[in-house]
């Protein structure tokens, strides 16, 4: 999930103009590696890991996760979105630092749901209005293979529910409103390169 940038403007003006040009170079060259609307594998489910398979490469894939999710300015980035089709997802639910669920589930989501604008770093450009539910209980296990349990509300619930979307191949234009959804394939659509 992509962080909102209309509301970075303060602490980016900030910034010297050189680190705002540098952060901005390594944004983009962490989304070229994080796969784009319409990748056919942003539509595929992910598989579960087995008891197995807790080893040096989930450890890998995840560090490399939170590297681009951190590059790209993002709060969360599911496996599908770098190509591999597993059931793990990285978040920011907090300040405490990014945490990884390999297999998640929702023991609970509340019948309360907010609207929120929501956008993806699969998605450029595109920001829709998507309901969630307001509270979720997400039940997993960490990179290690120990269970763990979250108690998410607002922010950090909206985002567990985006990345687990992924893994079963949803998308934000999905659960948008039919207005946003042909403004935002208007957005989508491949800009016609010119060639001489
Ligand atoms: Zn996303």
């Amino acid at each position: 999930m992509a962080h909102d940038h209309d509301h970075e403007h303060d602490r980016d003006s900030e910034q010297p103009r050189a680190a705002q040009a540098e952060a901005e170079a390594i944004r983009r060259h962490a989304l070229a590696q994080i796969r784009q609307y319409p990748d056919v594998v942003l539509r595929l489910e992910a598989k579960e890991l087995g008891d197995e398979e807790f080893d040096d490469d989930l450890r890998r894939l995840v560090e490399r996760m939170e590297r681009l999710m951190h590059e790209a300015q993002g709060i969360g980035l599911a496996a599908t979105q770098v190509g591999v089709l597993r059931r793990v997802f990285v978040f920011q639910p907090d300040d405490d630092g990014p945490r990884a669920v390999v297999n998640p589930r929702f023991l609970d989501r509340s019948q309360e749901t907010t609207v929120e604008e929501e956008g993806c770093l699969s998605l450029q450009n595109v920001r829709v209005p998507v309901e969630r539910s307001l509270r979720v209980t997400l039940a997993g296990r960490d990179v290690d293979g120990s269970e763990v349990r979250y108690e998410l509300e607002g922010m950090g619930a909206r985002v567990a529910q985006h990345e687990a979307d992924h893994l079963d191949g949803v998308l934000i234009i999905d659960r948008t409103d039919e207005e946003h959804r042909r403004r935002a394939l208007g957005v989508l659509r491949p800009q016609p390169v010119l060639a001489l």
